[in-house]
């Protein structure tokens, strides 16, 4: 039953988040902050749901000790604070929200497509410094200009949108071969987009193929006098070949929101042995630095909240894995009421051979009316609705499946 879901939420969850959970009958507590690991633990082992922000690490160790614990909700973008792989092998799922914020890195693009155009940044600092220096000599409108995007994703394809609206023409490059909005044009290769657009914009993942993906080649091909724009991962953009570039003329502007080393906390700068350029970036013209404020609104902690709740109550009672980043994407068509006397029995184990045929062998007592099971990697998970069950058949199920050695829950009765 709903009150019997324990949850913990920690580092302040929105109360997006917090309302959703509560609305569903579930006995919440909810704290401002993060918890020591020895604290963690003590409350961990009672809890069924936890939700974290990036500061709390749900580390092997805790996640050891986490007995009822089925599901963890990141209220944030990242998961590198949770060992994803211990939990999937202790069968807990891991939510996240990657794709609320990406309106607000498309519109934080648009300000600093203009704010380049114009150079905002550097007749603000003057202002600041109490120099007026009117100057119309190297600024621009946008309209009419060229925007090139790397990566046209959730980020990508909505700033192919605003681009538009702003009179702009865009052409995007893309490993995948995607359906343009508006009048937008997919190029087929990154050197050919990058030698007609006038700003180019990176909106691509880490990985292996996108390190240093614009290096001095990729520079070099860019048109004379263009802008580039980073707000996706450091790593993608060699910053030594851009501070040349932009020290010979070649770019007339660069805003950076990330780097290839971050600082854990405000207040320290970025130099560090990863960042040892950072002296030179701040002594350059034209160049707007933010740190890592992309998607960094008010919306978007809104829409995590909401996000990641209904991903929660969704694993909570029905056992949909959808979305889940540990865990096969697994779903079923929901129990309605016209299904009493139904429970969904969800196991998760380790995908080797044999096991599902001892499961079969236990659900194949009773009458299974859907069922799917899918894996990926070592974890493996099966979702059955079974028919004519009572609280009693169901620990029967519960016990001889747990007797299997993985890991089982039943979502609510129908
Ligand atoms: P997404 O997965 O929706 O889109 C990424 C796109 O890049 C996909 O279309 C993919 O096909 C394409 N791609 C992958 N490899 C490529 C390659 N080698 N060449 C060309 N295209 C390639 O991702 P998204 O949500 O649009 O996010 C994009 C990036 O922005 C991610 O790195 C994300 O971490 C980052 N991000 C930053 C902030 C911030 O605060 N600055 C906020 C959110 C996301």
């Amino acid at each position: 039953a709903a009150e019997e879901i324990k949850i913990l939420l920690l580092e302040n969850v929105n109360t997006t988040g917090q309302d959703i959970l509560r609305s569903q009958g579930y006995q919440v507590t909810a704290l401002k902050s993060s918890l020591p690991e020895d604290e963690l633990i003590e409350k961990i082992r009672d809890v069924s749901v936890i939700g974290i922000r990036s500061k709390t690490k749900l580390t092997a160790r805790v996640l050891r000790e986490a007995k009822n614990l089925i599901v963890v909700g990141c209220f944030c973008i990242g998961t590198n604070q949770v060992d994803t792989k211990v939990a999937a092998e202790r069968g807990i799922a891991v939510f996240n929200s990657p794709f609320s914020n990406s309106r607000s890195v498309a519109e934080l693009i648009i300000g600093e497509i203009i704010s380049l155009a114009r150079q905002l940044g550097d007749r603000s600092n003057e202002m600041h410094k109490g120099t007026w220096n009117k100057v119309s000599n190297g600024c621009w409108e946008i309209r009419g200009k060229t925007l090139g995007i790397i990566g046209y994703g959730h980020i990508g394809s909505q700033l192919s949108v605003l681009a538009e609206a702003f009179g702009m023409s865009v052409i995007f490059y893309d490993v995948v071969n995607l359906m343009a909005l508006g009048t937008a044009k997919q190029k087929p290769t990154l050197e050919a987009m990058l030698g007609t657009a006038d700003f180019v914009t990176c909106h691509v993942p880490e990985l292996p193929e996108t390190k240093n993906m614009l290096g001095r080649k990729e520079l070099g091909y860019m048109k004379d006098g263009s802008y580039l724009i980073n707000a996706s991962r450091g790593s993608v953009i060699d910053i030594p070949a851009l501070i040349d570039a932009m020290r010979s003329g070649k770019i007339a502007g660069a805003a950076l929101d990330v780097y290839p080393a971050e600082p854990a906390g405000n207040g320290d700068y970025f130099t560090n042995e990863l960042n040892p350029w950072a002296e030179d970036l701040r002594s350059l013209k034209n160049i707007i630095l933010t740190p890592h404020i992309g998607g960094s609104t008010e919306e978007a902690q809104s829409a995590i909240g909401i996000e990641v709740s209904e991903a929660l109550v969704r694993y909570v009672n029905e056992g949909i894995t959808l979305g889940a980043v540990n865990m096969p994407e697994v779903n079923l068509r929901s129990l309605t009421m016209d299904e009493p006397n139904h429970v969904r029995v969800i196991y998760i184990h380790r995908n080797i051979p044999g096991v599902l045929r001892g499961v079969n062998a236990i659900l194949g007592d009773h009458n299974v009316d859907k069922q799917m099971t899918d894996s990926r990697g070592d974890v493996a998970y099966l979702m059955a609705d079974i028919s004519d069950v009572n609280v009693t058949v169901i620990k029967d199920i519960y016990q001889r499946l747990e007797s299997l050695g993985g890991k089982g829950f039943s979502t609510t009765l129908a």
